[in-house]
């Protein structure tokens, strides 16, 4: 298997292109940042990860803590709701991210996503300098770091800002850059003065104060760029729904899916044989305006969520996150992902919403992010926090029609049997349901899968690459070839072709020599390849073709369909 930090994301997404998985939104008039159109392959593996995700959370959910089956129920509610439910959500006053704009170049950043080095002991009374890097976690800057190191373009960013800040370096830093192989070799920078300052420190933007904004020189090397003070910027594309264009007339495509399920707890409550504990899933687009949509369709502006909103008695809360963040773990895992490559992160106290008591994250070792890790789904502990938001209160200016709480008949009987008095009963017996929150990108999902699957082959004859799928969410399961277009063969593969056409997506292709179509089909992924040579008209024999090992064995033709049967279900 290929480590995630030998694989090349450039070399990925081409590939992704070439192939018919992902393109660049309106690429003929020049793209549109942020925005990406799936192809028919791309479509395919993201319906067979949305159909499993759909299978495994409402159509057959797992087993609970207590061995009884989950009970979880599907919505698909409007992308576009009533302004009023993004103000009580706290999205219109609190769905905002810090950015920085770059001053010379105009353009804008999410201050949490710059990180800029800087000489740890380089006096107050010196310019400082700091040089930047944008990336999403500490640790993709540091890689970011040592790749520049190891370009050689690091030495020439420090002498640029050593120049620019106006400070003459004594002879010891410019020739310090050219000492070791590593960026630690290079810690060595010295002052005007001649002073070591030592080792090399990293804030993110966020963090940097007046001095360091001013002498921060960015990535792009040519670009020597002035930081803002980070100010707050709200992810909400708005609309305006109707004839009129002014401000009562706004409204805002939905940021996620979460909030159409809050507002139809009730409705599913009184209109479905359901009751507490249960859950609402939703699979449905999203839009944030990201202001920096990167690395490829992991942060895009527009994308696809996963969502469930697990609705349980507070009593009960802590034992169905933990069971959450569990299943939710080996989800990924059935995906075919390694689980060397995937982590569950606890957040720290100081990251948690307010209202939440608990969140981990289940996070992958992108390319771009190894070795550190990305995050894919948050579990969340959200407290009573969203069905009050949304609950009528006249004190708290709340303006819903709903009181949105429920009364646990279940718990009641239980209590009375345990002898609890009246008043304890009549209070924990009514309550507003705690929410247990899975929610998880499907186009990030994607990307797991590609990233997962891609493999470079530079060793084996015609293709580069395989994307070595597991054989459930290829988008197509299987090649039928006729060996030659000739000698009653192809009529042979047609047969076999219509009989697993009437099963799965199948392809048949005759054209071309053999080892081009298998090294098509190696590239799209496609686990097993069926071909009909002469041993199949004298003796029934097909051969088939694994992907993975590009080993060939023989088995009759009456067994093809069982054999894919099997390994479809694996
Ligand atoms: P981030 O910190 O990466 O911005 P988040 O914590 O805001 O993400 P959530 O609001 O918890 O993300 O959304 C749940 C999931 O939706 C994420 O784990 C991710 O898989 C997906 N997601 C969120 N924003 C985007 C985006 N811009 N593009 C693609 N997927 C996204």
């Amino acid at each position: 298997m290929t480590a995630p930090e030998d694989k090349n994301m450039d070399e990925l997404v081409a590939l992704c292109k070439r192939r018919g998985f992902v393109y660049p939104a309106s690429e003929i008039y020049g793209g549109l940042r942020g925005f990406w159109d799936y192809g028919p392959l791309g479509t395919a593996l993201k319906n067979n990860i949305r159909d499993w995700w759909w299978r495994c959370m409402v159509d057959c959910p797992p087993i609970g803590p207590d061995g009884e089956p989950v009970a979880i129920v599907g919505l698909d509610s409007a992308i576009i709701q009533n302004p009023r439910v993004w103000e009580h959500s706290g999205h219109v006053g609190g769905f905002n991210d810090p950015m920085v704009d770059d001053k010379e170049t105009k353009k804008r950043y999410r201050a949490d996503h710059i990180y800029v080095f800087y000489p740890k002991n380089f006096k107050t009374e010196h310019k400082r300098f700091g040089i930047a890097v944008q990336a999403s976690s500490r640790e993709e800057a540091h890689k970011l770091r040592d790749e520049l190191w190891e370009s050689g373009k690091w030495s020439k960013v420090v002498f640029r800002a050593q120049k620019e800040f106006g400070f003459d370096p004594l002879e010891g830093a410019g020739v310090g850059a050219q000492y070791g192989d590593k960026v630690s070799d290079f810690l060595n920078v010295y002052g005007p003065n001649g002073e070591d300052i030592g080792d090399w420190d990293v804030i993110t933007a966020e963090e940097l104060d007046e001095e360091h904004r001013k002498y921060t020189t960015n990535l792009e090397l040519t670009n020597f760029g002035t930081l803002t003070k980070p100010q707050m910027f709200n992810l909400m594309l708005d609309t305006y729904p109707g004839p009129i264009r002014d401000e009562d007339a706004k409204a805002y495509l939905r940021p996620e899916t979460a909030q159409g399920i809050f507002l139809n707890f009730k409705n599913v409550l009184d209109t479905m044989r359901v009751k507490v504990p249960f859950g609402i899933a939703q699979i449905g687009k999203s839009f944030r305006n990201e202001v920096t949509p990167r690395n490829f369709i992991f942060r895009s502006r527009e994308f696809e969520q996963m969502e469930m909103e697990f609705f349980c008695p507070p009593e009960d809360s802590q034992k169905w996150y933990d069971f959450w963040r569990d299943v939710r773990y080996k989800w990924w895992l059935s995906l075919g992902v390694a689980e060397e490559n995937l982590i569950l992160r606890d957040h720290d106290d100081d990251e948690l919403a307010h209202y939440s008591s608990a969140c981990v994250d289940v996070e992958y070792k992108y390319p771009f992010t190894a070795p550190g890790y990305g995050e894919l789904e948050g579990v969340a502990h959200r407290g009573n926090y969203d069905l009050t938001a949304h609950s009528k209160s006249k004190e708290k200016n709340r303006d819903s029609n709903a009181k949105l709480d429920y009364f646990d008949q279940e718990l009641q009987v239980k209590l009375q049997n345990e002898g609890v008095d009246k008043a304890e009963i009549k209070e924990r017996s009514r309550y507003v349901p705690h929410v247990i929150e899975p929610a998880s990108g499907l186009t990030r999902a994607v990307l797991v899968v590609l990233c997962e699957a891609f493999t470079p082959t530079p060793d084996r004859e015609g293709s580069k690459y395989i994307l070595s799928f597991k054989p459930k969410f290829a988008p197509i399961k299987a090649g039928v070839f006729p060996l030659v277009n000739k000698d009653g063969m192809p009529e042979v593969a047609q047969k076999l072709y219509l009989q697993l056409r009437d099963k799965w997506p199948v392809e048949y292709d005759g054209k071309q020599s053999i080892g081009k179509r298998y090294a098509r089909m190696d590239e799209i992924g496609t686990p097993f390849c069926f071909t009909i040579d002469g041993d199949t008209l004298e003796k029934q024999l097909v051969t088939v073709r694994d992907r993975d090992t590009a080993e060939q064995e023989t088995i009759h033709i009456d067994q093809v369909e069982a054999f894919l049967a099997q390994k479809l279900a694996e």
